[in-house]
């Protein structure tokens, strides 16, 4: 799994380790875990043993991550003096560095000697104190789901309603009602959001309802030809819910009105319940031992080109490239359940896109480690492979 190592475009490069007494700076490998992923799908796609990053990271197999959550991958640590080098992004504040490593704010406050109104600069050099008692234990991390508690969300820069109802598959208008909050609240970068519980009922389960409005917080590179997209309106409707010109000039932070629910029409839903074959054809490899490894998927042998559909209704939670996996779509469910889709020739969604069940998201190829095209598929429930033929019919 060497190859994972050069695979990835989403390494957080602008870290630098530095070794304390000794001085040496050294190179890390960050990995900013996306929604839908657990440490366990990390660990596969890096080949790094699952006990390794635990280690790492101080973590247990409980731990659960938020999206946006740094995880080291590899790189030595001095436990004791070991610090490390942050260098300011565009959009951060002490408070969200603090919690991106999991340092209480005032560690990081006083080892750069801020304050917290102190303004950071773009470029700007930070030292996260990761020694000793500095990192939080698990119970006290920002948003860690305790068996009781309930879960929290804390605002992060680009959030709006609509993402964290979709980050945690709840319908808005539960999460609003939970927060006193209505769609055209603003969210403050650190405001902690209650995530309602809600089992079986998704916001993507409640795709049928009539259409109704969220807001979406205007990020860089964002433009408001890429945003109709995303929420699948014409470019018109959206300058019009917002009063916009095709000319106007969106600003990072900005809020703008946008469809909660995608903003198309529901998709007619198929009579047939459950998840459906990706792709029809012949079953050359089943989940199970494979020769002195394991088979975490179905193989389904289809020619180059073959529309792959979504098995079910869900969200993109990862559309690229993975070592071993080639090109690869994972969409995650209502309920935990996620299902990946691996070695397409090309992807036809992004992610963060909804998907109805059915939908053409990619096509089969052969790409990454298979020697003849075909689509390997796998199901996930909570993160751990389970056999894709006890959820799909015959
Ligand atoms: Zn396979």
């Amino acid at each position: 799994m060497r190859d994972g190592k050069r695979a990835l475009g989403m390494l957080f490069l602008g870290i630098l380790l530095l070794l304390g007494n000794r001085g040496r700076a050294e190179s890390a490998t960050y990995h900013e875990v996306q929604a839908g992923e657990n440490l366990w799908v990390i660990s596969r796609r890096y080949g790094v043993a699952l006990k390794t990053l635990l280690e790492l990271n101080g973590l247990s197999e409980q731990s659960i991550l938020q999206p946006g959550m740094k995880i080291l991958i590899e790189g030595e640590r001095d436990a004791q003096s070991g610090s490390l080098l942050y260098e300011v992004k565009q959009g951060d504040t002490p408070w969200g560095i603090a919690r991106e490593f999991q340092i209480p704010v005032r560690l990081l406050l006083e080892a750069n000697n801020l304050t917290e109104k102190s303004i950071l600069r773009v470029g700007q050099k930070l030292v996260i104190p990761l020694s000793g008692d500095g990192r939080l234990k698990a119970s006290e991390r920002t948003g860690t789901q305790g068996t009781t508690q309930p879960q929290v969300h804390t605002v992060r820069q680009g959030d709006s309603l609509w993402r964290i109802s979709r980050q945690y598959g709840v319908d808005i208008r539960s999460l609003m009602k939970a927060n006193g909050l209505t769609e055209t609240s603003i969210l403050q970068v650190g405001m902690r959001l209650v995530i309602p519980k809600e089992t079986g009922r998704t916001a993507v389960a409640s795709s049928s309802s009539a259409t109704s409005w969220g807001t979406y917080t205007v990020k860089e590179g964002d433009t408001l030809w890429n945003i109709s997209r995303r929420f699948g309106i014409p470019l018109k409707e959206l300058l019009q819910a917002n009063g916009l010109r095709e000319t106007s000039v969106l600003q990072i932070g900005q809020v703008l009105r946008v469809p909660s629910r995608g903003g198309v029409p529901a998709a007619p839903q198929r009579a047939q319940q459950g998840f459906i074959w990706p792709v029809n054809g012949r079953i050359s490899s089943r989940f199970g031992p494979r020769g002195r490894g394991f088979h975490y998927g179905i193989d389904i042998i289809a020619p180059v080109g073959t529309v792959v559909r979504a098995a079910e209704s869900g969200v993109v939670s990862y559309s690229g490239w993975m070592s071993g996996y080639g090109r690869v779509v994972i969409i995650t469910h209502a309920s935990g359940l996620q299902t990946v889709y691996a070695h397409n020739s090309v992807n036809l969604v992004r992610e963060g896109q909804r998907v109805n069940k059915g939908d053409p998201i990619a096509r089969v190829g052969s790409t990454g480690n298979a020697t003849c095209p075909h689509l390997h598929f796998e199901m996930r429930r909570n993160g751990r492979p389970v056999d894709p033929l006890e959820f799909l019919r015959r």
